[in-house]
């Protein structure tokens, strides 16, 4: 049913009446695949709650620290909400650890020594990890270190190259790493059930190889994670999904307790590992924003594939599409031209509750070998569990969609994308 007496509210934010109605039968036709995907929050709700109970999360976990940060109940209780939510021994949450790639840096370094090679049996890591490694030369890569890399593409149909990944696992091989979102690639994103195939896999070669799974943007996408598939340690950021749009900053590795407390003497100093880093008094957030992570998330989800079923029906390729399972919350859509991508992305910054008054342009973003367009207009600046969508200007000019704090906003953002498209002259409903 059209929500007419949304109609005026809406055409005064911009949207015209034939994209409002296009949108509407579109968001009808979803309504079976929503309570799908609410009854999997409800599921990771429970989940949540149940690891803050156990933990007897109290009002002074919230006390702010400063200096060295020892004892630290607060922070310590969190790292035990975390690791009970996602059943690894033990987990590193913390403010210190200032975004994604840093978390998977901090993983790599400490569980990796001269002469180790990395491998990543699922094609090329992110973008901003190629630094990191050293695929692209960097100061202080993984490469200048000494350790080596190496990969096996997924096949064209994409799924494992098992012979390939079997041939590459060496006697240095010592560590995996398996990325579960797509990134900036075209390829599938993997289920959880996929990822467990793979490290089984792995470890029937040799069970020693210590099996990452970089878990960016796919947390309580599903009712389980890759820890409960065999991952020795799943990594990720808190201005993505577990931080609930909530967390400021950080980045969590959670895993077995050899890899964590490798972690931990990385990111501080050998010798003080997990028991100095103050939390300067971030923890209501971080305790929060996990608590709404799960609903959060779910609307994230709905936005995606309200996306995919806008877009697709338009004739853009979309990944995933229209109809397909989703293990992570990103949404691209193949637009074609980098006018397209600009006019999209204009359309998602004017829907923002921050800064929707400005113009994503394309600029050279560090970590990134393309120019990149990025449209946020978040409460936390670069957070990707807000309302955003960016992309490198390049073939097959794809736009990366991802996030909405809340269902409602999430729509209003892709309807707004649909008009900004409309008026540029390229597409006609
Ligand atoms: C976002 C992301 C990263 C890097 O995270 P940042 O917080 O941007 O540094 C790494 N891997 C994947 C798959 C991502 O989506």
């Amino acid at each position: 049913m059209l929500q007419q007496e949304n109609l005026p509210i809406l055409g005064a934010l911009g949207i015209s009446d034939a994209v409002c109605r296009y949108g509407e039968q579109i968001a009808a036709s979803l309504r079976p695949r929503f309570d799908a995907i609410d009854e999997i929050a409800e599921y990771n709700q429970a989940k949540v709650l149940a690891a803050m109970q156990k933990n007897r999360v109290n009002a002074g976990c919230f006390a702010a620290t400063t200096g060295y940060g020892y004892n630290d109940v607060g922070r310590d209780t969190l790292e035990r909400v975390y690791a009970d939510c996602f059943h690894t021994e033990a987990a590193l949450v913390r403010p210190q650890i200032t975004c994604g790639t840093h978390a998977l840096a901090v993983a790599f370094s400490a569980n990796l020594l001269p002469g180790d090679e990395l491998l990543s049996p699922v094609g090329r890591p992110y973008d901003t990890l190629e630094e990191v490694i050293g695929i692209r030369e960097s100061a202080c890569s993984l490469k200048e270190y000494g350790v080596t890399y190496d990969e096996v593409a997924l096949l064209p149909d994409g799924s494992f190259d098992y012979e390939g990944i079997r041939r590459k696992i060496k006697p240095q091989t010592r560590l995996v790493t398996i990325q579960r979102s797509k990134g900036y690639a075209t390829r599938p994103t993997l289920s959880v059930q996929r990822i467990g195939e793979l490290i089984a896999f792995i470890k029937g070669i040799r069970s020693d190889i210590i099996c990452m799974v970089d878990n960016c943007y796919g947390e309580f996408v599903e009712r389980i994670e890759p820890s409960d598939v065999g991952a020795d340690m799943i990594v990720g950021s808190l201005i993505k999904n577990p931080g609930g749009g909530l967390a400021p900053i950080g980045g969590y590795i959670c895993g077995t307790k050899a890899c964590v407390d490798r972690c931990a003497y990385r990111l501080s100093a050998p010798g003080l590992g997990q028991e100095v880093g103050a939390n300067l008094g971030l923890m209501t957030a971080l305790y929060q924003g996990f608590f709404l992570a799960p609903t959060v998330v779910a609307g994230a989800l709905k936005g995606a594939i309200f996306a995919a079923n806008i877009y697709e029906r338009l004739g853009f390729r979309c990944v995933p599409n229209a109809t397909e399972s989703r293990h992570d919350i990103i949404q691209a859509v193949e637009l074609g031209s980098e006018e397209a991508m600009r006019a999209f992305c204009l359309g998602i910054q004017a829907s923002a509750p921050v800064d929707s008054y400005v113009t994503p342009l394309p600029w050279d973003m560090p970590g990134y070998d393309s120019q990149v367009i990025m449209a946020a207009g978040a409460f936390i600046q670069g957070s990707s569990i807000e309302l955003s969508a960016d992309g490198p200007i390049r073939e097959p000019y794809a736009v990366y969609f991802q996030g909405g704090l809340t269902w409602t906003h999430a729509k209003i953002g892709i309807l707004m994308s649909l008009q900004k498209l409309v008026d540029a002259g390229l597409v006609n409903l």
